[in-house]
């Protein structure tokens, strides 16, 4: 793999760009893989990475129908944060946010990682509650937040109104070390090392069935043909279900659009990610200056993978009053990902009922934040065969017996 540093730059200023090598290879699919992962997203793709790093195993191919990273991962609102109220959640969260500090460096691809901060306003006395909750949970776990005053949040985040009109800022979960990270890059990252490990990224290539024989995986077939393996992990996030229903089981999972949308570019503002969740809205600042505006998912199940003209108008209606400013900009792109919603809004990372298909989604509304954590977990699950520790709760035998790790709270609405 051509490594990227300032010499490369300067040296390929100097001969006009002319020798730059592909990032990651396009080739097709061989007739058998140790491992096939279905899914080019930032899940399955840094369970390949992992796969390869972690355990050796790098006879991999990552099957996508569409391009990689097309999924949510390129339409994600990038938030990144571990303030997770139950342990498990914390702990593959803030593996994943302590790996995201490093991924430049560990991928050799700069993927804007911007620990800027992550805010989440208390707007009632219950979210007072609830987020001083959290902190102390937090601190037990090794996470670092606090419960900030309002009168920080101001000094933070300026542009807010914080004295309502009907919902005041009564403080904040603040998480210093949250923040952003650029979300093609880190796809594109994950995608550039798995390629230089020799694995397979086959693009535009639907897997259309999975082929099992005495409860066991053979292979699958696909837009290019049948290409078999020993393992198979389906990491498709909103596309599950129908996966899932090819190897004969059922998910508890439910898949609904969430939408964002993005302003104008404006001048720098807003330093900070700022989460309402009691008005049901969100927002930051990309690089370009965007205002970057997230709210809840849709009230319905479905698989429409765009925006609508209602969303805006709640979304903006409810951040409008905590951010005045905003009434003024003009929006300029709207956009939809089709999101894996569990019952306890914690994700499956799972054998399942076919001996060597193993599961990983249900990260609804908030798995950009969990890629690397959940990659590291996932790659641990397939070459043993075995959950490891951060994996172990989030079974999918937890629905069957009411073990659920209910995280509605911290992750029901936000990102
Ligand atoms: C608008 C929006 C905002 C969000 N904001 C945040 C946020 O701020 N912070 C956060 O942490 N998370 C956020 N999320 C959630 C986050 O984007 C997802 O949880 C995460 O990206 C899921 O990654 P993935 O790799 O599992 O799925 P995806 O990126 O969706 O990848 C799955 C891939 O599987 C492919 N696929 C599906 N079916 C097949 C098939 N049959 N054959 C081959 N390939 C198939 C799809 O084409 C897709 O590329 C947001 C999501 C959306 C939609």
């Amino acid at each position: 793999m051509q490594r990227y540093s300032v010499f490369a730059v300067a040296r390929e200023a100097l001969r006009f760009h002319k020798g730059w090598e592909r990032a990651w290879a396009s080739p097709e699919p061989k007739k058998k893989y140790d491992v096939i992962i279905i899914g080019a997203g930032g899940h399955g793709l840094a369970t390949a990475y992992y796969l390869g790093m972690n355990h050796g195993i790098r006879n991999v191919a990552v099957i996508e129908k569409g391009w990689l990273g097309g999924g949510n991962t390129g339409r994600n609102t990038t938030i990144i944060r571990s303030n997770y109220l139950q342990d498990p959640s914390a702990a593959i969260y803030e593996k994943a946010r302590s790996l995201y500090e490093t991924m430049s460096q560990d991928l050799n691809y700069n993927v804007m990682f911007s620990p800027r901060g992550v805010m989440m306003l208390a707007q009632t006395e219950h979210e007072v509650r609830g987020y001083k909750r959290t902190a102390h949970a937090n601190s037990l776990q090794g996470v670092s937040t606090e419960f900030i005053t309002p009168e920080r949040v101001k000094e933070l985040c300026p542009i807010m109104e914080i004295r309502g009109p009907r919902y005041p800022v009564l403080g904040a979960l603040w998480q210093a070390r949250g923040g952003t990270a650029r979300h093609d890059a880190v796809a594109w990252g994950y995608a550039r090392a798995c390629s230089a490990m020799g694995m397979d990224i086959i693009q535009k290539c639907e897997v259309t069935g999975i082929r099992t024989e005495g409860g066991q995986v053979k292979g699958v077939s696909t837009s290019k043909g049948e290409i078999d393996c020993d393992k198979l992990a389906i990491v498709v996030a909103g596309h599950s279900g129908q996966v899932a229903e090819m190897a004969g089981f059922r998910l508890p999972i439910e898949s609904l659009a969430l939408q964002a949308l993005v302003s104008e570019p404006i001048k720098p503002c807003m330093d900070v990610v700022v989460m309402a969740n009691t008005v049901h809205g969100y927002m930051s600042q990309s690089d370009k200056g965007e205002m970057v505006i997230g709210g809840g998912t849709d009230g319905f199940n479905n698989y429409t993978q765009r925006g609508s003209f209602h969303h805006i108008e709640e979304t903006v209606r409810a951040l409008v009053e905590t951010f005045p400013i905003i009434s003024r900009l003009k929006m300029l792109r709207q956009w939809g990902g089709i999101v894996d919603m569990t019952g306890d809004r914690s994700p499956i990372l799972s054998k399942t009922p076919v001996h060597n298909i193993f599961i990983n989604c249900g990260w609804g509304t908030g798995g950009f934040k969990a890629i690397p954590g959940s990659g590291w977990a996932m790659a641990e699950l397939v070459a043993k065969g075995e959950p490891g520790p951060l994996a172990a709760e989030f079974g999918l035998n937890r629905f069957r017996e009411g073990r659920f790790i209910d995280e509605s709270v911290a992750a029901g609405v936000a990102h």
